[in-house]
């Protein structure tokens, strides 16, 4: 389903008064109130929303969910994830969900946020992770704190966000300046995402702006504005919320009993999962078949940040973007240099083909995600000569997959069972138990499946469509030459720079072979495709070998789908899937409302191909979220497109073609 990706996008632009107090040239208006920003949140935005009260009244595990529209220097964020710090107990969620069209630069936001010295602890992480924000939906995660940025306009945004949101900040500069934002369809939306009784707090009180809220569904009070505004608003949705999902697409209404896992897989996307469970107060045991994990796709030593976008909107490549940013953002927590580099990724215009679709590229994402580079500024990104240019993506990198692992599963809640290798689930009493030749290894009454093609084993899952893709890189040792090398270059394959005195080029892709040792051929093949990304780097690495048996390999097998994109998500049993929805058959315009029969507490996570590196991490977030009934970190229809059931509703539809 192509989408406009980020039609005009731009970063806002800021002017800087006699105090350095922010204010918007593209509007015309202020950040916030020139005498006390802090203040004047607290007086329109946390108070009338009674946050602290409402934070300090959460249970265990319960979760609170603030929506904004303009998220601009975080002020209202920050505010709100320091009182919730003050007032909620330990075990309470906040997950602020904040969509903004132009986002500030780092250096912007660093300087807004210098205004506030209490909010230094809370700005410095912010930052920290203020990397990559690209068009679509960024997720950010701070312990028990989410934030969830959409990049873009508040209303094509929020058309795609499913959540429901219990406080509502609308804080988009004054309608009379920013009309475009303030309209009825707005209003709209916030009424599909209210959840019962949700507040609403706002800086204005335009009279067109009540009336609209009240046709929304939302009753609406003046309150005593702050400084010299005369008046605020502060309102309660009273309207009946709730839309029609697609029964196969709905969120599952099984509650576990008790918030425990088992995760099979210790891979980048079993420990995505662990991670992000771990995150929102879950108990997980993972289990892993070898003796250490990310023993498999996810054991190379440098793994590429190789964004395969298109410019029309794709599924995939919005989920690219999205999964890009969150990896950038996990990344930092890993020692750079050692285990991962933002040193640029250069993707050369190998041949008239690809010099074409970058182009389109660069028209369709913003400079700051990739930029069209001739081959003079491409050697010199480079270090090494190059026959022609290419496209540049200045955040990305690469990393090494297995510390990245380590870091998603060295946190309180996780156990690592290794040599575990479950061959068969069974349903016993409210849980899963994974067993081995008869002998039960463990349980819980949540499982997650995560070992790439592997996951067909079970027989719950057998019927899942999962393809194994044979992939051997090669190792070569750093020369002195070589270590020139500045940035991951790709064509038909990648090398990166040295990383522990080798540099890794790769990967073949094999359909056909299953064999798991190294072969000649395919080092020849990435030896020669070497030599088409650069011949000077070809030479440098001393790369014209005669005794390929000699050079360092590595074989692993990527797991994949028919439709390339991930498979993350509840499972449902697919025989009742076939019978409920059999007339989907005849006429697929049909939404039956049978409720979907899944296999209660079974969850799946795989098929991320050679992508791994940018999709699992964010997978983790998104199966959380199916999971906990939570927002959820990409847009429905993205989160649609890697629903297992897809196939299942694709294997019906089809029988009528
Ligand atoms: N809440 C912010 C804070 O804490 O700093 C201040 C928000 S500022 C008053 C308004 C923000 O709304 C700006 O950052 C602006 O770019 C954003 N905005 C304006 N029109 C928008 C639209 N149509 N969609 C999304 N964001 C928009």
């Amino acid at each position: 389903m192509p989408a406009p990706i980020a039609p005009g996008f731009q970063q806002a632009e800021l002017e800087w008064d006699e105090n350095d107090q922010p204010q918007s040239r593209l509007y015309g208006d202020v950040y916030f109130s020139r005498g006390s920003g802090m203040a004047e949140t607290t007086h329109v935005f946390l108070q009338p929303s009674q946050l602290a009260e409402r934070f300090a009244a959460l249970g265990a595990n319960e979760r609170l969910v603030i929506g904004e529209t303009g998220f601009g220097t975080g002020l209202n964020f920050l505010c709100a994830w320091a009182l919730f710090e003050r007032s909620a107990p330990t075990l309470a969620s906040l997950h602020f969900i904040s969509v903004e069209k132009h986002p500030l630069s780092h250096a912007d936001l660093q300087r807004a946020l210098a205004l506030w010295p209490e909010l230094q602890p809370h700005a410095h992480q912010l930052l920290d992770q203020y990397v990559a924000i690209n068009p679509g939906f960024q997720q950010f995660r701070f312990g028990r704190v989410a934030l969830t940025l959409l990049v873009g306009d508040a209303l094509d945004q929020l058309t795609s966000l499913d959540a429901r949101i219990d406080a509502w900040f609308l804080d988009g500069f004054a309608p009379a300046k920013n009309p475009e934002m303030w309209q009825p369809e707005l209003f709209n939306q916030l009424a599909r995402l209210s959840a019962p009784g949700a507040t609403l707090a706002t800086f204005t009180s335009a009279g067109d702006v009540r009336r609209a809220l009240k046709d929304a569904g939302f009753t609406v009070k003046r309150i005593p504005g702050f400084g010299h505004k005369w008046e605020s608003l502060k309102g309660q949705f009273i309207g009946t919320a709730g839309e029609q999902t697609k029964p196969w697409f709905a969120r599952p209404s099984h509650q576990p009993k008790q918030r425990r896992a088992l995760v099979i897989g210790a891979g980048l996307a079993g420990c995505a999962s662990a991670a992000s469970l771990a995150a929102r107060g879950w108990n997980v045991t993972l289990l892993e078949r070898h003796e250490a994990i990310a023993r498999e796709g996810s054991g190379n030593p440098q793994g590429v940040l190789y964004l395969k976008l298109s410019a029309h909107g794709t599924a995939l490549s919005q989920l690219v973007t999205s999964g890009f940013g969150y990896t950038r953002r996990l990344l930092r927590n890993l020692q750079q240099g050692q285990d991962w580099d933002a040193c640029g990724v250069l993707q050369i215009a190998f041949d008239a083909k690809e010099a074409s679709r970058q182009a389109a590229l660069a028209e369709a994402f913003p400079a700051t995600l990739l930029r069209a580079v001739e081959r003079d500024e491409a050697e010199q990104l480079a270090g090494v000569v190059l026959d022609n240019g290419g496209m540049f993506y200045p955040d990305a990198g690469w990393a090494h997959p297995p510390a990245l692992c380590r870091w998603l599963i060295e946190r309180p809640g996780i156990e690592l069972l290794r040599h575990r290798h479950p061959l068969e689930l069974r349903r016993a009493g409210g849980n899963w138990q994974a067993l081995a030749e008869n002998e039960i290894l463990a349980e819980a009454p949540v499982v997650i499946l995560a070992g790439a093609a592997d996951v067909s084993q079970f027989s719950q899952s057998a019927w899942l469509p999962l393809k194994r893709i044979r992939g051997q890189i090669t190792g070569l040792p750093t020369t002195k030459q070589s270590a020139a090398l500045r940035t991951v270059l790709c064509a038909k394959g990648y090398v990166a720079p040295s990383r522990d005195g080798l540099h890794t080029l790769g990967a073949s892709f094999n359909f056909a072979e299953s064999d798991p040792a190294a072969s000649a051929a395919e080092h020849r093949a990435n030896l020669d495709m070497l030599k088409e990304i650069s011949g000077d780097l070809y030479q440098r690495l001393n790369a014209d070998k005669d005794h390929l048996d000699d050079l360092l390999g590595r074989v692993a097998f990527r797991c994949t789908s028919p439709d390339y994109l991930p498979i993350i998500g509840p499972l449902a049993d697919p025989e009742r899937f076939a019978s409920d929805y059999a007339v989907l058959a005849k006429d697929a315009r049909q939404i039956p409302q049978t409720p979907c029969t899944w296999l209660d507490g079974l969850y799946v996570n795989t098929a991320h191909g050679s992508r791994g590196l940018i999709t699992a991490p964010l997978s983790g977030e998104l199966l959380a979220a199916w999971l906990d009934d939570a927002p959820l970190p990409v847009p429905r229809a993205i989160a649609e497109a890697c629903h297992p059931n897809r196939f299942l509703l694709r294997k019906l539809i089809r029988r009528t073609e």
